[in-house]
């Protein structure tokens, strides 16, 4: 048996918040700090504050050059959509007020360039910081990241070249910068961990796009720094690292990690669309979106459409508020890609977690019980008129659905269908050309509108159950909350209950009703869903494989038992344990080796 090491050898489970999934190991790599760095620092006397203003315009004006290139590449590599932060930085680098200040400092404070721009941005970037919003945190990085750009200049240093390690390494961070996560070479990087940044940030979103495991809000980021080179596995699907991992543990992750791949090429060996259950029900898989780039026409055989696009991804990443036409572009371009398959563009949902920059809301004590999805867009009309007339407008290139998130009350539903009509009207008066009718649908995920499912179908056309929120609602576990995730489980009794009297009264009323929460990607709640008879299933691309084929393998008769069955038990662990040998069952006969791969969903 092997001893346990001690000391700094001695392995180390650090927790973190997940936000990009896989398992990768490698040495610890710590990113060289890359804000403030040494630039020199001095007096100048009022004959050389000109020659200061030169350099300083030579050098944003290079930065400029640079960052219209990084852009290119990145768009190149990611797509336009995840590379749309270089355009932010462009427009932090051309802010008028931030360059009258550093300006101001060289005039006033009769320092060099280098000076003036490093005390400016560290000014900035500490305010942004203090700020209890993790969007505008997250506009400190972006802000640091143009003026390390201008410094760069400035010295004329080259920006720092990584001496990383030749083997597949662990990025570790406080801060990773969008510049430096577009220059990411997804082959030499097993991971990466941060300290700061959330789910939504761009980094999070460049880190997914690229495939690359990662965790962030890890705490003691300090002691990872410090421990270059030593041994690491991120784990970007449970948000842990397990630094200096023992021979057992590295055993462990690498067989999971080989058996997830070996899992993913054996799903992917058998048909999975169209899902027709052996005994001929058409279950329609559709997916869901975030950016129009993840949009590809190539990817769509044999599914139905989009069942949810998050239209409030148009608004991050940005200064200001999209325009009517801006949006208008996003929205036929994804109807376009989307071709004749329906695409259901939810309207917009932020506030709780999902901050915009540019729409400062006063702080809450909850904001997940706050001001927040449609109660933001009852009551700011201008903000909702403006998306439904381009969504309207968008609506005859294709087959347009408006779903509102997180509804309550059926008078919300009422105010907003009112709203949409007169938005028609008013456009059919203007001669702009809009179908006679667009379908209004409503999201489920306040336990309220889940009890009064029945009142609320009546005056929509389709539904969509959120479970994410509705889960979370329920339990009255924060889902953004590790130390209650436990509780925030899908195949909880309750959240079984709840979702099977949804189905029942969509049934019952005749509405075409879907689940676009992860719970509709998550195999274990496949064959229960199905037997309480859902027929449309809403999730990430990543899912539809393994769902498509688990609803092949059974007749609805089957489903419909495993649904009873599921339904009977008393806790999360029955109903968990029951599920899950029913879909190993599945799989194994399908010699998809699900056993240990299957934690991955
Ligand atoms: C949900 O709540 O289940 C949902 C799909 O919406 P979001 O995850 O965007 O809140
Ligand atoms: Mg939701």
């Amino acid at each position: 048996m092997t001893r346990p090491a001690q000391g700094s050898d001695a392995e180390k489970v650090l927790k973190g918040i997940p936000i990009s999934m896989g398992i990768g190991m490698g040495p610890v790599f710590p990113m060289p700090e890359a804000f403030p760095f040494d630039a020199p620092a001095y007096q100048v006397p009022p004959s050389a504050v000109p020659e200061e203003l030169l350099r300083l315009g030579r050098a944003i004006a290079a930065a400029r050059e640079e960052l219209a290139r990084i852009r290119q590449q990145a768009v190149a590599k990611v797509g336009e959509d995840d590379a749309r932060i270089f355009l932010v930085h462009l427009q932090v680098l051309e802010d008028p007020a931030l360059q009258q200040q550093v300006e101001k400092e060289i005039r006033e404070v009769r320092v060099n360039a280098e000076a003036a721009v490093s005390t400016v941005i560290q000014r900035y970037s500490v305010a942004f910081s203090r700020l209890e919003d993790p969007l505008a945190r997250d506009r400190a990085i972006d802000l640091k990241d143009v003026g390390r750009r201008i410094l760069h200049n400035l010295t004329r240093q080259e920006a720092p070249e990584s001496e990383a390690p030749s083997v597949r390494y662990i990025l570790v961070t406080r801060e990773l910068y969008p510049s430096d996560a577009a220059h990411l070479d997804s082959n030499r990087l097993a991971g990466i961990v941060t300290e700061t940044g959330g789910k939504a940030s761009h980094a999070a979103i460049l880190a997914r796009a690229l495939g690359i495991p990662a965790v962030s809000g890890v705490r003691e980021i300090r002691d990872l720094i410090a421990r270059g080179g030593s041994m690491a596995v991120v784990d970007g699907r449970e948000g842990t690292i397990v630094l200096n991992p023992a021979p057992e543990t590295l055993e462990r992750y690498r067989s999971r990690a080989a058996l997830f791949d070996r899992m993913r090429v054996a799903l992917a060996s058998g048909p999975a669309l169209p899902a027709i259950t052996r005994d001929g029900t058409k279950v329609d898989i559709l997916v869901n979106v975030e950016n129009p780039g993840d949009v590809i026409p190539e990817d769509l055989g044999g599914i139905a459409g989009i069942g949810l696009y998050r239209t409030e991804f148009i608004f991050m990443g940005r200064n200001t508020f999209p325009s009517e036409d801006e949006q208008f572009d996003v929205y036929q371009m994804v109807l376009r890609r989307a071709g004749e398959r329906e695409v259901v563009f939810r309207t917009i949902d932020i506030g709780g977690d999902k901050r915009l920059p540019y729409f400062r809301v006063l702080d809450e004590d909850n904001p997940a019980l706050g001001w927040r999805g449609y109660r933001i867009s009852d009551e700011w009309p201008d903000l909702f008129i403006v998306q439904v007339r381009a969504l309207l407008r968008a609506s005859v290139l294709g087959k347009v659905r408006i779903m509102l998130p997180m509804i309550t009350t059926v008078e919300e539903v009422r105010r907003a269908s009112a709203l949409v009509r007169d938005v028609r009207l008013d456009l059919v008066r203007r001669g702009v050309k809009v179908p006679d009718k667009v379908p209004l649908g409503v999201m489920i995920e306040v336990p309220a509108a889940a009890i009064s499912i029945d009142t609320l179908l009546r005056e929509v056309d389709f539904a969509s159950i959120g479970s994410n929120d509705l889960i979370q609602y329920l339990l009255a576990a924060d889902r953004n909350n590790a130390r209650v995730a436990a509780l925030s489980q899908p195949l909880n009794p309750s959240v079984l209950r709840t979702v099977n009297m949804i189905i029942r009264a969509a049934s019952s009323a005749g509405k075409p009703l879907s689940l676009c929460g992860e719970m509709a990607g998550s195999f274990y709640c496949t064959l229960a869903l199905l037997g309480m008879g859902l027929r449309r299933f809403s999730m990430a691309r990543h899912y539809v494989t393994g769902v498509g084929r688990l609803i092949r393998a059974v007749t609805v008769k089957e489903a419909e038992a495993t649904a009873r069955r599921a339904l009977s038990f008393a806790t999360t662990g029955e109903v968990k344990a029951f599920l899950q040998a029913r879909t190993r069952e599945i799989f194994r006969k399908m010699k998809v080796p699900i056993e240990e791969a299957d934690e991955e969903f």
